[in-house]
């Protein structure tokens, strides 16, 4: 019996060991084949403390020449704040966030964390401490329990189902008869965009960064999930500092902070009641969002009477 549990029980390490390392090369495959690699300064150091405030400073960014994407952006996010950063299609949302996970460095101006300019600091200690639930989320073919350890593969099954608890991922699971052990299909196939979104949600979590990014995290909702998973993305935000980009301006209605960006400008910021009171841009597009979410929803009501 020892001579059959041996083998098999070396096969397992080495598949682990395989898991991990594949992990870690897909990790590294997606961010060199996404954006080129920004060199670390001979003299770069870890982040002293993740636990401050970001500051962007008159921070402007071209990707190529002729074509200012930012111009002149200054913000600051406190510890523990949330941050949204709304605007229409193209006005530089996401840009911001590949400059905070020093994808580009600014053309001039700069960032802080703490006081440490982003350029001093180790692209690889950076970014350990910046949870991200990104736009699209890459799923693997394994299970669903996997696929959110991948946030951080030394967890334990434990801590991956608090994750799964906390991202409001459980009651999907529930439905199925395999579970957590369920096969997400290839490239996560066999998930809606909502289920993906909550399974990238429950990876950050896991990873307890100080720092969370989330890019257009309920993108794929319907207004059900949505507000579900906004109770948890907003109790979950008040633990970390955290940046939120938006297109819906209803997923952001309780940040601390929302900065309206325009053609690579901060036009205004403010809580949303403030800004609601500017009657400016905001204003226009709370407007034009709540007559849309309006129509959106009586056409649903027409199409469940029909
Ligand atoms: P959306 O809401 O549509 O996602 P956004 O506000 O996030 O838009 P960005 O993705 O930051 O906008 O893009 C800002 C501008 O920069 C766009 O005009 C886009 O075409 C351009 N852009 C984005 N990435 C690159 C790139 N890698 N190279 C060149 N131009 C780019």
């Amino acid at each position: 019996m020892m001579q059959l549990f041996m083998p098999l029980n070396f096969l397992g390490f080495v598949y682990r060991e395989i898991r991990v390392a594949l992990v870690n090369i897909e990790k590294m495959f997606d961010l060199l084949v996404r954006e080129p690699l920004v060199v670390d300064a001979p003299n770069a150091g870890p982040l002293i403390s993740a636990d401050a405030e970001i500051s962007f400073e008159n921070v402007a960014f071209q990707y190529a020449a002729n074509r200012q994407i930012l111009k002149e952006i200054s913000f600051t996010i406190k510890p523990r704040q949330m941050v949204a950063v709304v605007g229409s299609s193209g006005a530089g949302k996401s840009t911001i966030v590949k400059l905070l996970l020093r994808f580009y460095d600014p053309t001039s101006g700069k960032i802080t964390i703490g006081n440490q300019n982003l350029t001093e600091i180790a692209q690889q200690s950076l970014r350990a401490q910046i949870g991200i639930v990104p736009q699209d989320t890459v799923l693997f073919n394994d299970s669903i329990l996997e696929n959110v350890r991948y946030g951080n593969p030394e967890a334990s099954d434990e801590d991956v189902l608090l994750a799964i608890q906390m991202a409001h991922l459980d009651e999907f699971i529930k439905t199925l008869p395999e579970g957590t052990s369920t096969l997400v299909g290839e490239r996560g196939l066999k998930l809606s965009g909502g289920e993906k979104q909550r399974v990238a949600i429950a990876r950050a979590l896991l990873k307890r960064p100080p720092i969370m990014i989330f890019d257009e995290a309920t993108s794929s909702l319907d207004s059900k999930s949505e507000r579900a998973i906004l109770s948890a993305i907003e109790e979950i935000a008040s633990h970390y500092t955290s940046l939120v980009i938006a297109h819906r301006l209803s997923t952001v209605i309780n940040a601390d902070k929302i900065i309206v960006l325009d053609a690579g400008l901060v036009v205004e910021s403010g809580s949303h009641e403030e800004l609601l009171a500017r009657q400016g841009l905001y204003a226009e597009l709370w407007q034009a969002q709540q007559k849309n979410q309006i129509a959106n929803d009586s056409n649903r009501e027409i199409d469940t009477e029909t």
